[in-house]
C-alpha cells in the first residue's frame, strides 16, 4: 500500500464536502482508485490484487474514512463484492472477475430488499436457472454504490437454497435509481436496483444452494470489519478537529483545552478512538491469524466501533460548538455519517443479537 495515503490525499484533497453537498464522487477519482486495486486491497496478488493483510487494509481504510465516508463506504462495497467472489466462486470466475475489480471496474453488494432489511431470511428475489441461463427477478434497496458500479454482487433464492450472481449494471432488466439525498455518506451511490427478468449466463452464479443466511454471514463478514475500521477514521478525524478547535479558541480568558468540562470531551474522544482502534486491530489478527474467533471478533469491532464513532462524533460536535454547525464541516458530516453505521452492516442491535448468542453459547 506505498504511495496509497498520498494518492488519496492527492484525489480527496478538500473535496469532500463538495462531493457530500452534490452527492457524487468524480469517477475519474473512483476509477483511478480502482485501477490501483485499492477500492479492494485485500485481494491476492495471484488474482491481480495487492494481497493486503486485514491489518494494512484496515489501516488504510481507517486512513480513507478520516478523509471521506461516502468513499470508504464505496471502498467497503468493491471490497466486500471481491471477498464475496474469493469465497463463493471458482477458479474460473476469480480469475474473470478478480482482476477487474482490482484493475478499474466498479462493484456493489445487493442484499436489503423493502420488506428484508434486518431479517435478510424474508428476501424474495430469486435466481432461477434455465438451462445453461439465469434469470434473476427483483427489488433491492439501498444498494451502496449501485450508481458507479459496473458489477453488482445480486443475492437471491436459488432452488432450496440461496446463492450470490454478478450481474452487469448495464444488462437488460435492470434498473438503478440513486437514493436522493441520504442524510449521510451522500455520496456512495447508494441505489435501489430493479431487477426485471435479467437474464444472465448460469457461470454468473456464485456457489449455488447454500443456506442464505450462511451465504449472507460470509459477505457480510468484510463489510463488518471494513465498516469498523471506517469507524475508526470517522473518530481519527474527530479527534483531530477537536483537538486543534480547543487548543486554539479562548473563551473566559482561557483555551477551551483548558477548560475541564472541555478537557473531559477530548478525554472522552480519545478513549473512543482508542478502543475502536483495538477491537478493528483484533478483529483484523483474527483475519490474518484464520482464527476460528474472526465470525465474532469482526462483529465485536463492527458494533463497538459504530456505536463510538457516533458517540465520539456528537462530542466532537459538542467541542466545536458553532464551528460545527456549518453543512460540510468535517465533524458535521462525522455526526451525519457515524449514525448510519449504527443501521448498516447488522445494527447494533442486530449485533447485540449475535453477540448475546455467543456469549450463551460459551462453555461455561
Ligand atoms: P429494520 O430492519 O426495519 O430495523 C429498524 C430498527 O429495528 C433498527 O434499529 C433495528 O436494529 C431494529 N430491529 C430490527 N429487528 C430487530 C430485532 N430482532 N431485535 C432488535 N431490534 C431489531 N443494504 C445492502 O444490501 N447493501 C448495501 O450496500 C447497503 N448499504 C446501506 C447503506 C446505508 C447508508 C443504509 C442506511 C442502508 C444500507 N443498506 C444496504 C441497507 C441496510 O443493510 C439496512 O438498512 C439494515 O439492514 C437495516 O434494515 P432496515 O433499514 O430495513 O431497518
Amino acid at each position: 500500500l506505498a504511495g496509497a495515503r498520498d494518492l488519496v490525499d492527492d484525489l480527496v484533497g478538500d473535496r469532500a464536502a463538495e462531493w457530500d453537498r452534490t452527492g457524487l464522487i468524480p469517477d475519474e477519482v473512483l476509477r483511478t482508485l480502482s485501477a490501483r486495486g485499492l477500492l479492494c486491497a485485500g485481494v491476492p496478488e495471484a488474482s491481480g490484487g495487492l494481497g493486503a493483510s486485514s491489518a494494512a487494509n484496515g489501516e488504510f481504510t481507517a486512513f480513507v474514512g478520516s478523509r471521506c465516508s461516502s468513499l470508504r463506504s464505496v471502498m467497503t462495497s468493491q471490497g466486500m463484492a471481491a471477498w464475496t467472489i474469493q469465497r463463493l466462486g471458482s477458479a474460473q470466475q476469480h480469475a474473470e472477475y478478480l482482476p477487474k475489480l482490482a484493475g478499474g471496474q466498479l462493484a456493489a453488494v445487493a442484499f436489503s430488499e423493502p420488506e428484508a432489511g434486518s431479517d435478510l431470511s424474508a428476501m424474495t428475489t430469486t435466481i432461477e436457472r434455465d438451462d445453461d441461463t439465469v434469470i434473476v427477478r427483483g427489488q433491492k434497496v439501498w444498494t451502496t454504490a449501485a450508481h458507479y458500479a459496473d458489477l453488482i454482487v445480486v443475492v437471491g433464492r436459488y432452488g432450496s437454497g440461496a446463492a450470490a450472481v454478478v450481474v452487469p449494471a448495464s444488462a437488460p432488466g435492470v434498473t438503478v435509481t440513486q437514493v436522493a439525498r441520504p442524510s449521510g455518506c451522500r455520496a456512495a451511490g447508494h441505489a435501489n436496483v430493479t431487477l426485471d427478468e435479467v437474464r444472465l449466463p448460469a457461470t454468473a452464479v456464485l456457489g449455488g444452494g447454500q443456506p442464505l443466511m450462511l451465504l449472507v454471514t460470509t459477505a457480510l463478514a468484510y463489510g463488518r470489519i471494513s465498516v469498523a475500521w471506517g469507524c475508526v477514521g470517522i473518530l481519527r478525524a474527530c479527534l483531530d478537529a477537536a483537538r486543534g478547535h480547543a487548543r486554539t479558541r479562548t473563551q473566559f480568558g482561557k483555551r477551551l483545552a483548558d477548560h475541564q468540562l472541555v478537557a473531559r470531551h477530548l478525554a472522552t474522544l480519545l478513549t473512543s478512538e482508542q478502543i475502536a482502534t483495538r477491537v478493528c486491530e483484533h478483529a483484523s489478527r483474527c483475519w490474518d491469524d484464520g482464527s476460528p474467533e474472526m465470525v465474532v471478533a469482526t462483529v465485536l469491532a463492527k458494533q463497538v466501533s459504530a456505536v463510538q464513532a457516533a458517540q465520539g462524533a456528537a462530542t466532537a460536535v459538542q467541542v466545536l460548538g458553532s464551528a460545527a454547525a456549518h453543512e460540510g464541516h468535517v465533524v458535521e458530516r462525522a455526526y451525519r455519517d457515524a449514525k448510519l453505521m449504527e443501521l448498516i452492516e447488522g445494527s447494533t442491535e442486530i449485533c447485540q443479537l449475535i453477540l448475546a448468542d455467543h456469549a450463551v453459547s460459551m462453555p461455561a
